[in-house]
């Protein structure tokens, strides 16, 4: 399957990654206006972080999420590698390469490269689905 140029996935059933049923029914969802897919969008109570805030196991899971960060701040936001202290590789999603240089230096994690390893080049709105 082709992947969807909105949400950037090819399944779109593809989320909630985690408790589905109750994600679905209890969180406000980005709906894909282009392929339907839900995407949990709903921010936290206290700090206002939403799924995509996150770190992911993998770059394939973050690009699942990638479209509410972008809605969310309304910019095109990239999906960053990250490497911590014993070497576990995760991926994490920045609005731009400085908050992903300025989280390297508070946490002391690292990187092996400086570019967002997903990205679209720039925001595009898409219509709501009908
Ligand atoms: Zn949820
Ligand atoms: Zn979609």
């Amino acid at each position: 399957m082709v992947e969807c140029p909105e949400c950037y996935s090819s399944n779109n059933k593809a989320t909630p990654l985690r408790n589905k049923e109750s994600c679905l029914k209890e969180h406000t969802q980005y709906i894909c206006g282009t392929c339907g897919r839900c995407i949990c969008i709903e921010p936290d109570s206290k700090r206002n972080v939403r799924r995509w805030n996150f770190p992911f196991k993998s770059l394939e899971m973050a690009k699942l999420y990638l479209r509410t960060a972008d809605y969310t701040e309304q910019n095109s936001c990239g999906v960053y590698q990250i490497v911590d202290e014993s070497g576990r590789k995760s991926y994490k999603i920045f609005p731009t390469s400085e908050d992903f240089i300025s989280y390297l230096k508070r946490t002391g994690k690292h990187s092996l490269t400086k570019d967002a390893l997903f990205q679209r080049e720039e925001y595009i709105i898409f219509p709501k689905l009908k």
